[in-house]
């Protein structure tokens, strides 16, 4: 079985422990990877601080090399990609979009331009403000997006002058140790430190006094514990946490029009997307074909292992989390629900679970009310729009949304009355590298990407003159 070392002050680092590395789709390991402890964390963050001082002063060397990274993604797209489907489960192309996309992120921040702001230039004084680094930054990630989730925290951190130590989740830390092997050869030693570990590991790291921020991704419980981290150091954090994204499908739609794409907002990376619908909610003069349409869909799509070339929806990427949405339908099946297509694991080794739609659900039960993060899908039928957008924001979280209407002025004000960070017409889950992506509520806190993500990793200092 193939080992992966992780990558500290640009060396190659095996441990004597190893953790296995499961692929979903047989539910058995194939590869194994380095454990990282106490003595790897500081020594990791020692590296990235010494690093600092010399990757902060020059600003054309650090844009040089956010393009060779781009350019090396691009390179070693195939291989990443393997991977990356042997331990997340996703088919191959969309785990080659994935690298693809990460690519795509490194060039954009390598030619972002923040412009110093000038607030005041007259025969008495300049006021400037410029953005300055923080340090040293702790790139903690989860298990559903390791590669492109890991770009955006990487590629405007380092433009900006900070060096990294990343941790990505005990899922999936393969893809992000290859990344790292790889960037060894293009970054100076230090600026990108790459651990492997549990939750413990994070933690550690997210507690170490010379972290300086926290850029995290991954559920509302262990972001709320990295707040209470980063209290004792005063640090910086990012929160890109869960979301439980409501769909409000209005009576003036084709059916015909939106079914493909509600079913791929939905379904896409078998449900395993922080910003996928999780709720659908469909008028009911539309609410019949639509149902049926997305059943036809359900019944249509090939779930398989995502090496196979035909494949379009993996399994599950973990046990816990097949079991998570298992239970969901359970428990809504038990309180009434109907299971309209669906509904059972596919009789086979690994974590398969075939796209299902619940309906007859409400607001109350866990499929719900909860992020289910997997393929399952509940629909519920509505008359009144005040009463379904009241329903829509009524939960905790508040990632994104979306509106579907034939009139767009009028999907425009809707789309602003959902309490998210993205309102979406027409679509759901266009993420652009140039857009800021967060959530209100729990679920997160700060942005990524964008001019937005690029200041989240800056803090602002004012350089007054006299003269
Ligand atoms: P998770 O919170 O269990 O783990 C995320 C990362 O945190 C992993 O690397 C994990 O090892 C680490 N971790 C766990 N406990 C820790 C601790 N106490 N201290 C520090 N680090 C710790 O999340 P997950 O199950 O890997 O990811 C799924 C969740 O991520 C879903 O809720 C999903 O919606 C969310 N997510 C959000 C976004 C977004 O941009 N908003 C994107 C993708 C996923």
């Amino acid at each position: 079985m193939q080992s992966y070392s992780m990558l500290i002050d640009g060396r190659l680092v095996a441990t004597p422990e190893q953790d296995a590395v499961i692929n979903p789709a047989q539910a058995a390991p194939f590869a194994t990877c380095a454990r990282a402890d106490k003595g790897h964390v500081d020594a990791a963050v020692t590296a990235a601080a010494r690093a600092y001082p010399a990757w902060r002063r020059d600003e054309a060397l650090r844009r040089q090399k956010l393009h060779e990274c781009a350019a090396a993604l691009q390179a070693r797209a195939m291989d990443i990609a393997q991977l990356l489907t042997q331990e997340q489960g996703k088919p191959i192309g969309n785990s080659m979009m994935e690298i693809y996309g990460a690519s795509m992120w490194f060039s954009y921040f390598a030619g972002l331009e923040v412009a110093p702001e000038v607030l005041q230039d007259d025969a008495e004084k300049r006021i400037q403000v410029v953005h300055k680094p923080l340090g040293v930054v702790a790139a903690i990630t989860p298990w559903n997006f390791p590669v492109v989730l890991l770009a955006w925290k990487l590629a405007p951190a380092l433009l900006a002058g900070n060096t990294v130590v990343a941790k990505p989740s005990e899922f999936t830390p393969l893809s992000s140790l290859l990344v790292a092997e790889i960037f060894k050869d293009i970054l100076p030693p230090g600026v990108l430190n790459v651990l492997a570990g549990p939750g413990a590991v994070g933690a550690e790291l997210a507690g170490h006094p010379a972290v300086r921020k926290i850029s995290f991704t991954g559920s509302v419980a262990t972001g709320k514990k990295i707040m209470q981290y980063a209290a004792g150091d005063l640090k910086r954090v990012t929160l890109e946490l869960g979301g439980n994204d409501p769909a409000i499908v209005l009576d003036d739609v084709d059916p015909t029009a939106v079914i493909d794409n509600l079913f791929w907002g939905a379904f896409t990376n078998s449900g395993q997307i922080c910003t996928a619908i999780k709720r659908l909610y469909i008028h009911e003069a539309v609410y019949a074909p639509i149902v049926d349409g997305l059943i036809e869909r359900a019944k249509a799509v090939k779930v398989g292992d995502g090496l196979e070339p035909d494949t379009q929806l993996g399994p599950i990427n973990n046990k816990m989390q097949f079991d998570k949405v298992a239970g969901m339908v359970e428990d809504a099946r038990q309180h009434g629900a109907r299971i309209a297509v669906g509904g059972a694991p596919l009789e086979r080794p690994g974590y398969f679970y075939p796209p299902t739609i619940v309906t007859e659900v409400h607001a109350g039960l866990r499929l719900v009310d909860e992020e289910q993060f997997g393929t399952a899908l509940p629909v519920m039928k509505f008359r009144n729009v005040d009463d379904v957008f009241e329903e829509a924001n009524r939960t905790h979280y508040g990632l994104g949304g979306s509106v579907w209407t034939s009139d767009l002025a009028r999907g425009e004000q809707l789309a602003q009355r959902l309490e998210s960070g993205t309102g979406w017409v027409n679509q759901h889950m266009d993420i652009t590298p140039f857009a800021p992506f967060g959530g209100c509520k729990w679920s997160g806190l700060g942005y990524e990407n964008g001019k937005w993500g690029y200041e989240e990793f800056t803090e602002l200092k004012v350089v007054n003159v006299k003269k």
